[in-house]
């Protein structure tokens, strides 16, 4: 009987330490959990701010460029997807700084940032891409809407009525526009779509120009390439 009864109590003692131990692993997983959790956060939290335009709040050039590589990558696979793109400059934008103050622009420059993500549709990609300007990716967009869509973005801004301090004037932006062909790489898009940009300016700002433009006009020169 004695033999018995210290077997059950080593059985006993057995079974307390293998629910102290499961308890354990049960605590231990859950902090795992948590720090996993933890970490998935943070990886968020670093992956927006890493694409993140601090001021305005839209993508930034970095998350510009991988966009634009992607489209590439997609092209060089054979599964080319069209795809327009619209560059907006704020017209003046010197003089707003110069008259108001750095902060008045650097307002401005949240405006019409908010202007442009909301004239555009869920599937755009609207970057600030550096200083004033500002970049719109439209996926599947076509030489024949890409105007219009550009058109709705520059209104957009000037809709917004965003005064000077002196009343002088409202805000306004030029766009140029350029629509990818098949096999070509988005630098050549970017550089059209900066051309017509220029274009825009040339021809007395807020308004839109598109590249397409250039190839009817028999004396402009296509330098894109
Ligand atoms: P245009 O109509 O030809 O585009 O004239 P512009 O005056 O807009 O063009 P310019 O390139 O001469 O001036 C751009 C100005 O944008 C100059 C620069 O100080 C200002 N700028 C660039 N980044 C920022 C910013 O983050 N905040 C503010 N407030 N100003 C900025
Ligand atoms: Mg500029
Ligand atoms: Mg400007």
């Amino acid at each position: 009987a004695d033999v018995d009864f210290s077997c059950q109590d080593l059985l006993e003692r057995a079974r307390m330490q293998m629910v102290q131990t499961s308890f354990e692993l049960v605590s231990d997983l859950s902090n795992t959990k948590t720090y996993c959790r933890d970490l998935e956060d943070t990886n968020r939290q670093l992956e927006h701010q890493s694409t993140t335009d601090g001021l305005t709040n839209l993508k930034n050039r970095f998350a510009l460029d991988q966009e634009l590589k992607s489209l590439d990558e997609a092209n060089t696979r054979g599964n080319a997807r069209i795809y327009s793109l619209v560059m907006m400059d704020i017209d003046k934008f010197k003089g707003i700084n110069d008259s108001f103050g750095h902060d008045f622009g650097d307002e401005v420059l949240r405006k019409v940032g908010r202007a442009l993500e909301e004239a555009a549709r869920s599937t755009d990609f609207v970057a600030r891409y550096g200083g004033e300007e500002f970049m719109v990716i439209l996926p599947n967009c076509s030489h024949e809407d890409a105007a219009s869509v550009a058109e709705r973005f520059r209104t957009a801004i000037g809709d917004r009525r965003i005064e000077v301090p002196d009343g002088s004037r409202f805000v306004t932006a030029s766009a140029g526009v350029a629509t990818s062909n098949e096999g070509e790489l988005y630098e050549v898009i970017v550089k059209r779509a900066d051309k017509a940009l220029y274009q825009a300016k040339q021809n007395g700002r807020n308004r839109t120009v598109q590249w397409l433009d250039f190839n009817a006009d028999p004396d402009g020169e296509d330098d894109s390439q």
